[in-house]
């Protein structure tokens, strides 16, 4: 998969995104997507004995005024061993290595990649997580003296989670999600200057979390796996996989309601054209009265 590295503006300073792919990822087609509900949708992708093409397993690196940030880790090459689910009981070990196929190499991990575009890793500010899935937690080993920051929802209510795979010293900053932004209900400003932004955006797991970037070029959504494509979202399809359809629905409606309002750029965990979409800055709707700010 092709990296992207992207020149931007945040109030007339420079900002640069940088997606970083940790290897690739495929998962059953009806875990992507599926029109059946609760354990039908289960027992479908269960089943399904198609898989996806190979995905990508994006991270995104904000180099921004205030620092680097980081949104998730990535996977670690250790995906690849047969015997590194077996920790985590029958059932997780069963479903990890029949319902996802990983390609994931040493030197795709976010550390070597990080040290390739010249960011030491000592220097990220913050990590912040999307949700607590392996191929967003995978490489938090690589940061040990980094702030973690995770939605206190997510970590009060993880969903497919694997804790016995959590590096030795994970301690999360829970972030409480308490403040209304435009359409979003669930918010919290990580940066000083208010232009990233963490959003509740559950269905994927009940906790799930995006990170709104603003910049002097339009809005950008880090969507994690709410959505697995853009069409998705645009189409109301929703994922086997999730948690909470319902949930998903609204989360899916706030990002809709606030694109059809400000220039919004959608770039989801796994999705191959979030790339191509990042570098030309496309939006998902294309208007030309957008406001660029709140
Ligand atoms: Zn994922």
């Amino acid at each position: 998969m092709q990296n992207v590295t992207k020149k931007l503006t945040i109030d007339g300073e420079i900002l640069v995104i940088h997606g970083i792919s940790t290897g690739l990822v495929s998962v059953k087609k009806s875990f992507r997507e599926s029109s059946k509900k609760g354990i039908l949708s289960i027992l479908s992708f269960l089943f399904d004995k198609e898989f996806t093409e190979w995905l990508p397993i994006w991270v995104w690196v904000v180099e921004h005024p205030e620092g680097v940030f980081l949104i998730d880790t990535g996977a670690s090459s250790n995906v690849t061993n047969k015997d590194y689910f077996k920790s985590s009981g029958w059932f997780a070990n069963w479903f990890n290595t029949s319902q996802f196929k990983f390609k994931v190499t040493r030197d795709d991990e976010i550390d070597v990649q990080l040290s390739k575009i010249g960011i030491k890793k000592e220097t990220v500010e913050k990590v912040l997580l999307t949700h607590l899935h392996l191929d967003h937690t995978d490489g938090l080993k690589h940061f040990p003296e980094t702030k973690i920051y995770v939605n206190l929802r997510e970590l009060k209510k993880p969903y497919g989670n694997l804790p016995k795979l959590y590096p030795d010293r994970f301690k999360p900053l829970g972030i409480e999600l308490n403040s209304v932004f435009e359409n979003f209900d669930n918010t919290k400003l990580i940066t000083q200057d208010g232009s990233l932004i963490a959003i509740q955006t559950e269905g994927h797991t009940h906790g799930h979390t995006a990170y709104l970037l603003r910049t002097d070029e339009g809005y950008v959504l880090f969507a994690g796996d709410l959505i697995y494509y853009q069409d998705q979202l645009l189409l109301d399809k929703y994922a086997g996989g999730h948690v909470n359809v319902k949930k998903a629905k609204k989360s899916y409606s706030n990002i809709k309601g606030f694109a059809k309002k400000h220039k919004l750029v959608i770039l989801p965990s796994h999705d191959i054209d979030s790339a191509e979409r990042l570098n030309e800055m496309k939006p998902i709707y294309e208007n030309t009265s957008f406001a660029n700010k709140p």
